[in-house]
């Protein structure tokens, strides 16, 4: 008789539902025999990967039989030289979602709680139900953060509180004092996790930068990634910036090897390639103001965006559109999954991938 392995999971994984990806290339043209479409659904960079990391990476090469530096020092002393941090207060992860995880099962278990918007990131109510803790949504009427709503939140069992900045799915921002005044009104034990996956792209924008206010708050956490500005999604790797006593007991359940050595390799060669960073906000930013040119011509209207994608509103039903535009071998990204099921968001491409969006979706939305 096959045995009920539903039942033999333990009760929090038993009611998870998995993350769903952006579609790959490659599963779109299997499934629709179709050819040359384009992905602006994981906000992945355009440029494709630097060229100073896959050096790096060739150089490595002829060490993949050993394991890779468990502590990562040289990408730590990279980390440090640029920022001005301290080793001591650096954790690397698999990807920055990697650091989610071991944040959340460092410090919630199932009498606690984490805060944290309806509208951000899916993975922290993955990581935080994952632990069994009690996951605390907050509403915003501009898609973003209430910061209000999560100070009022905030109970003796809270010890999570998560925010991404810039926001993802909507590229929303918050401003200095904003985040400075909601940071002095959290008490010191619980914690603060500011996810600045796209803090690359903010250009002259007034967002606030977690880095800066880290010394004046030290119940803050600072997670950021090599995915997004440096072109190194494939390869995994982000990194936390915190106390180095948080960091300590992050570093108590983090895998040892968990960063492999491409990926360190990568990342500390591309940390200094000022180049490929600031063609990839330019290319970013010139694509933000194509696409925003292209929507206001179809009467469409996109949220504000400081990120390398923007959310489009549509007014009619976005897994409708989304589905059409497959057929076209466009892959976007719809957000029923947020309950934003009239919104669409789009990674900025290049600008041929661009142009191809926006004329796939005005013929999709002519019919
Ligand atoms: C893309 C993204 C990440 C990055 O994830 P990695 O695991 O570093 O690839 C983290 N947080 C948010 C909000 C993101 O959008």
């Amino acid at each position: 008789m096959a045995c009920d392995f539903l039942a033999l999971a333990n009760a929090n994984i038993r009611s998870l539902s998995p993350y769903q990806p952006g579609k790959p290339v490659e599963a779109l043209e299997r499934e629709l025999g179709i050819r040359n479409s384009i992905k602006l659904a994981s906000n992945e960079n355009p440029l494709g990967p630097p060229a100073s990391a896959l050096k790096a990476v060739q150089r490595v090469m002829g060490e993949l039989s050993r394991y890779p530096d468990s502590n990562g020092h040289e990408l730590k002393q990279a980390l440090t030289e640029r920022f001005g941090l301290r080793p001591e207060c650096i954790t690397l992860g698999n990807g920055s979602n990697d650091l989610l995880d071991l944040i959340a099962r460092t410090f919630l278990d199932s009498d606690s709680e984490a805060i944290y918007s309806r509208y951000a990131f899916i993975v922290y109510p993955l990581v935080t139900q994952a632990v069994g803790a009690r996951g605390v949504e907050t509403a915003d009427d501009d898609f973003g953060h209430d910061l209000e709503a999560m100070a009022a939140a905030i109970t003796h069992r809270t010890r999570l509180i998560f925010i991404a900045n810039p926001n993802n799915p909507t590229g929303t921002w918050l401003k200095t004092a904003q985040l400075a005044d909601f940071l002095a009104r959290v008490p010191s034990q619980v914690l603060v996790v500011l996810d600045e996956a796209y803090s690359e792209y903010v250009d002259d924008l007034d967002c606030a930068d977690g880095l800066s206010l880290l010394p004046h708050y030290p119940n803050l956490i600072v997670t950021r990634t090599f995915s997004k500005a440096y072109g190194l999604a494939g390869l995994r790797v982000g990194y936390a910036v915190a106390d180095e006593k948080i960091t300590d007991l992050l570093n108590r359940i983090r895998h040892p090897f968990n960063v492999n050595s491409a990926a360190l390799a990568a990342a500390t060669a591309v940390l200094s390639d000022d180049e490929y960073l600031r063609r990839s906000v330019d290319v970013n930013r010139k694509g933000r103001a194509q696409l925003r040119q292209g929507f206001e011509a179809l009467r469409l209207e996109a949220l504000p965006s400081a990120a390398n994608f923007l959310t489009l509103r549509l007014g009619t039903s976005a897994e409708q559109v989304y589905q059409r535009l497959l057929r076209e071998g466009v892959i976007v990204r719809p957000l029923g999954v947020y309950g934003m099921h009239e919104h669409l968001r789009i990674s900025i491409g290049t600008e041929d991938e661009n142009q191809r969006l926006l004329a796939a979706l005005e013929k999709v939305l002519a019919c």
